[in-house]
């Protein structure tokens, strides 16, 4: 299992639905997330994203772990903006 950690972060989709905190389900859609890494706001496009009909925004583990490695990389080559796919 952990040796083949890179291919199982690649390969496991996120469900299409998710209960949300508030009990509605929420769609996975593809967002845009500002958000900051360190002093610099960076604006990471086409986030496979959760949100409810109340507008709450969810991210999946895997998809935090996968942005925090872009935030990096885009903080380390000076981009404001970063394409998640
Ligand atoms: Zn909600």
């Amino acid at each position: 299992m952990l040796t083949a950690k890179r291919d199982i972060m690649k390969n496991v989709p996120n469900p299409e639905t998710y209960t949300c905190v508030c009990g509605r389900q929420a769609q996975l859609t593809d967002k845009n997330i500002t958000t900051k890494f360190k002093d610099q706001t960076i604006v990471v496009n086409n986030v496979p994203s959760y949100e409810c009909s109340s507008g709450h925004v969810k991210l999946s583990r895997l998809t935090r772990v996968n942005i925090k490695k872009l935030l990096k990389t885009a903080y380390e080559n000076g981009l404001n903006s970063i394409n998640y796919k």
